[in-house]
């Protein structure tokens, strides 16, 4: 039986029993591969519209980056407005900017509907190292307020000391629609609401073909399941099944540690209990957790080999931001995989009119990834005006190929890693 990766989010969740592997033949209206956020979010649409939904996931539910990450509720895209409207056009900018807040608030929704305890807090923090992060601070202000979002508050290095204590920072911009949570308990609580609806979900179950038909048939080893339509949902984790999807995104990994419990001193740290992001290219994350840990994560290693040592890598920039930490207890560090596509911007498509994927939030997927399932679960359905928006948008393969990809990445990367080390 598959377990989570050793994290602090595995170590804390509440208790989840493994379910099933699939075995012999099933049928369902749609069936979804992989159970993360994506997968579980398109299973729990599609079960509330009324679907029989059949979930089959490689290892356990939440394995992937979704049960690992930091935690960050952040609005919006790896990519900003701005830059999207620049690159698909006033429509599409219009379009997508019009959804940049839902997959927030899709979470609020379920969390209250269905009683998941999954440690929601309001609010996440932008923080600036120089001046002209500031001014992108700023910027960012104009064009979120353009798309009609207001619910934001620049802040100066004194307004910032009561959110973050540190000197780290020259300013910072809260969102007060963002906020952070345990993700672990978010996607296992989905799962089981699905779950109360019909949906049912079998682990230990790895996908190894789909085949595109009209009745498109996916096979595990043990099993295989006829459906009307197919979702794949396996991001980062996708291996070799479908290399004409797998091949055009990176798989990326990025580390995370938590200290002990700290009591009153983590609130010292961070005391309106805000989730803060730097931004920088390769950024800091870190927020208070429920017990009252600093949870800080950070690096970036593309083509998700695992840095020899997370702590070596995580704990010199979390002792920078908060010197005090230094004789801190680490009970936790671990790794995880998220998907990068060349335009950081997420993909959805088809692969044939009954085979649907997303993948490639590029970083930012908490919210993203709550969006795009219910707009899979949309399109299942019959309304496929946003799927087609996200669908339309061109698709780039990275250069270099599977074999170059990472190596070319890594050297157009060492000119953010210049940029961000001086400062510019
Ligand atoms: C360490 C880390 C920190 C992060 N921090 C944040 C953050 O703070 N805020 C934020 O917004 N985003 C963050 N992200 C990104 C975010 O977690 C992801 O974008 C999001 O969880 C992706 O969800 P997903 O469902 O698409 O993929 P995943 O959660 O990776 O799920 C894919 C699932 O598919 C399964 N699978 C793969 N292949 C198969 C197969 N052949 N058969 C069956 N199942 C299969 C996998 O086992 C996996 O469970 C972070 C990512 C990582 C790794």
């Amino acid at each position: 039986m598959s377990q989570h990766a050793p994290s602090y989010y595995a170590a804390t969740a509440h208790k989840q029993d493994s379910r099933p592997p699939l075995q012999g033949r099933a049928r369902a209206d749609v069936c979804i591969i992989g159970a993360g956020f994506t997968g579980i979010s398109a299973a729990l649409e599609l079960a509330e519209r009324g679907f029989s939904v059949i979930v089959l996931e490689d290892q356990r539910t939440g394995f992937g980056a979704s049960g690992r990450n930091g935690g960050q509720m952040v609005n919006g895209y790896s990519r900003g407005l701005d830059v999207i409207t620049k690159r698909y056009g006033e429509a599409a900018g219009r379009q997508i900017g019009a959804m940049a807040m839902q997959g927030g608030q899709i979470i609020r929704a379920r969390a209250a509907k269905y009683a998941i305890a999954c440690d929601l807090r309001p609010g996440n923090m932008f923080t600036a190292i120089t001046a002209k992060q500031m001014r992108g601070l700023e910027h960012h202000v104009k064009i979120w307020n353009q798309h009609g979002y207001t619910d934001f508050e620049l802040l100066d290095r004194p307004g910032l000391a009561a959110h973050v204590r540190t000197n780290r920072y020259t300013g910072g911009l809260i969102d007060h629609q963002g906020g952070h949570l345990h993700p672990l308990n978010l996607v296992q609580g989905e799962a089981a609401a699905a779950e109360t609806l019909g949906a049912r979900i079998f682990e230990d179950s790895r996908v190894t073909s789909v085949s595109t038909g009209a009745t498109p048939v996916v096979k595990t080893a043990n099993g295989e399941v006829h459906a009307n339509f197919v979702i794949v949902c396996a991001n980062a984790y996708i291996g070799n099944l479908l290399p004409e999807i797998g091949g055009k995104i990176m798989p990326v990994s990025t580390q995370v540690l938590t200290t002990a419990p700290l009591g009153a001193a983590a609130a010292e740290l961070l005391p309106s209990n805000l989730a803060v992001e730097d931004c920088n290219y390769f950024l800091d994350y870190f927020r208070r957790t429920a017990d009252n840990r600093i949870l800080y994560g950070g690096g970036t290693v593309y083509g998700a080999q695992d840095s020899a040592s997370i702590r070596a890598k995580i704990l010199p920039n979390m002792l920078k931001t908060f010197p005090s930490l230094r004789n801190a207890k680490i009970d936790f560090s671990w790794s995880g995989n998220f998907a990068l596509t060349l335009t950081r911007f997420p993909q959805m498509g088809r692969l044939s009119p009954t085979v649907y994927y997303s993948h490639g939030d590029s970083g930012h997927g908490v919210t993203t990834t709550h969006l795009l399932g219910r707009i899979l679960g949309e399109a299942i359905a019959g309304q496929a005006s946003r799927f087609d928006i996200f669908a339309s948008l061109p698709y780039y393969p990275f250069p270099g190929g599977k074999t170059f990809r990472v190596p070319l990445t890594v050297l157009g990367s060492w000119y953010y890693r210049f940029r961000d080390k001086m400062g510019i």
